[in-house]
């Protein structure tokens, strides 16, 4: 063969290569499936993405959550992100992560969630609904990666945006295979590619980049005080779902062995890192050894001495107060064994009565220990856990038959979920009526969120017609 030939051909085979290279994390090759090298091309795509969505009917978006949602639902890839979430992690527990990763994809709101509102009178039709931000920038927590990214980008599909996620950077691999496999289905489901995008390597200093990026037209943060602090003060539309340390109380009138039941079920849910989970117990003298027995029946290990609780301290707590992040999400058999204390799996928390101004009741930790604070009478009570609670208006729960008190425990506290005579997680939808979220916005008042909390109120007028009555 002619050397011309030979060299035109090595030239035009570097070329097609260098092309291939530079189109890599391209925003017109779909097989990145979501995953972009800088935030800036991540945002980039995401508004390429959006702009097509707009135009998309309504029946498309919820063809597009539907695909969301069997995606997760296959089992392979439902059990390959609830292994992938608690290996990398180190946090929560297999099983639970299952339920919660299909609860997120079952029962997270579509576009059913956009109802519309109409006003007609002789001067017409308004009609005033539910539209796009644009292009949003999700901020999530370790404690649930997948649960978030699966119900946010559903609502904010639903919601007509496109998302951008900037996951915590010990959540990359995991975040990574789920966005990964969301776009992949999306795509053939008929979806314009990177309706959800996120960066290679997830890092404060890309959130930041996410925060400041103009193109971003509303920040969603589930976290800690931190970043909602951050994202509600960057001068953006902002919803922030923080930190919570979820109170219990627990009165004469209770029905003591359920309220047991409940504590330690909803306390050991998914090793305590949810943050409605149970965190501390306000418990009435004259019902709490009966609590403390049922709940020992249930699954609970109770600590007795001081110097045993003062080992526990120093294990699983900083020298600052907060968790100690390797015991975040860790079993109480994990907890228990690390102080030589030998048990199965049958123990499910660790209970000790301290009193209210304990570390381990004003501290959100995140594991399944569960203080008890034994009081005089249930206004104490209620007093006790507003304090514990921190003003963050986030979860309580309340174990009683007194309605009156239930109603005014409710009332103090403010808190976005209360729960009353269940466990914590009956305020998500399990075990108890309503949708299901992850993003629990107390701070910005939200609320439980869903499609509509993502989306913009517009107005649009038709003068003088179309009312029929
Ligand atoms: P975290 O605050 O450490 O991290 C949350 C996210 O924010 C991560 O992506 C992290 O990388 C980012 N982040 C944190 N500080 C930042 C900063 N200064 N600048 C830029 N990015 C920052 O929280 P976590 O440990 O992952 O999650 C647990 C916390 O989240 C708990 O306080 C829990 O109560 C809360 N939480 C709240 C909800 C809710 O719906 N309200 C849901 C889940 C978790």
């Amino acid at each position: 063969m002619d050397i011309k030939v030979i060299e035109q051909m090595v030239e035009q085979a570097l070329k097609e290569l260098k092309t291939e290279q530079t189109q890599r994390f391209s925003l017109s090759r779909p097989e990145n499936y979501g995953i972009f090298e800088t935030m800036d091309e991540a945002i980039d795509a995401s508004e390429e993405a959006q702009k097509k969505l707009l135009h998309s009917k309504l029946d498309h978006r919820q063809r597009y959550v539907e695909a969301i949602r069997s995606a997760v639902l296959k089992r392979e890839n439902l059990e390959l992100i609830s292994r992938l979430s608690v290996d990398e992690t180190e946090m929560g527990c297999y099983e639970h992560k299952l339920i919660k990763n299909r609860l997120a994809a079952e029962r997270t709101p579509g576009t059913e969630d956009l109802a519309t509102e109409a006003v007609t009178g002789d001067r017409g039709l308004t009609l005033v609904e539910y539209c796009p931000f644009g292009v949003i920038g999700a901020i999530t927590p370790t404690t649930n990666p997948t649960e978030t990214i699966i119900n946010n980008s559903i609502s904010m599909i639903a919601g007509g945006n496109t998302v951008v996620f900037s996951p915590h950077p010990r959540a990359k691999r995991v975040s990574q295979t789920l966005v990964k496999l969301l776009n992949k289905e999306l795509m053939d489901a008929g979806a314009p590619a990177n309706l959800i995008t996120m960066v290679e390597e997830p890092s404060i200093e890309n959130t930041n980049k996410l925060i400041e990026n103009p193109k971003i037209r509303l920040l969603v943060a589930t976290g800690g005080p931190s970043i909602v602090k951050k994202v509600l003060s960057c001068g953006k539309k902002a919803v922030g779902a923080g930190a919570g340390n979820p109170p219990v109380v627990v009165d004469e009138t209770a029905d003591i062995e359920k309220a047991a039941m409940d504590i330690v079920a909803g306390c050991s849910f998914d090793n305590n890192v949810p943050c409605i989970a149970e965190k501390e117990v306000f418990a009435v003298d004259s019902i709490c050894d009966h609590l403390i027995h049922y709940m020992k029946r249930n699954g609970a290990y109770e600590m007795r001495d001081e110097a045993l609780i003062q080992k526990l301290i120093a294990l699983v707590t900083t020298e600052k107060g907060g968790p100690e992040t390797s015991f975040v999400g860790k079993s109480a058999e994990y907890i228990l064994k690390r102080l030589g204390i030998t048990v199965d799996n049958s123990v499910k928390v660790i209970i000790m009565e301290v009193p209210k101004d304990h570390l381990l009741v004003q501290e959100e930790l995140m594991m399944p220990i569960l203080p008890i604070v034994r009081v005089s009478d249930v206004d104490t009570a209620i007093e006790y856990a507003h304090e514990a609670e921190h003003g963050n208006r986030h979860t309580a729960m309340m174990h009683s038959k007194n309605i009156e008190k239930l109603s005014k425990m409710a009332k103090v506290m403010e808190t976005t979920i209360f729960v009353k005579n269940a466990p914590s997680y009956a305020g998500i939808g399990v075990g108890g009526e309503g949708f299901t979220t992850f993003t629990i916005a107390g701070p910005t008042g939200e609320g439980l969120t869903s499609a509509r909390s993502f989306c913009r109120k517009r107005r649009c007028v038709m003068a003088d017609v179309f009312s029929i009555r």
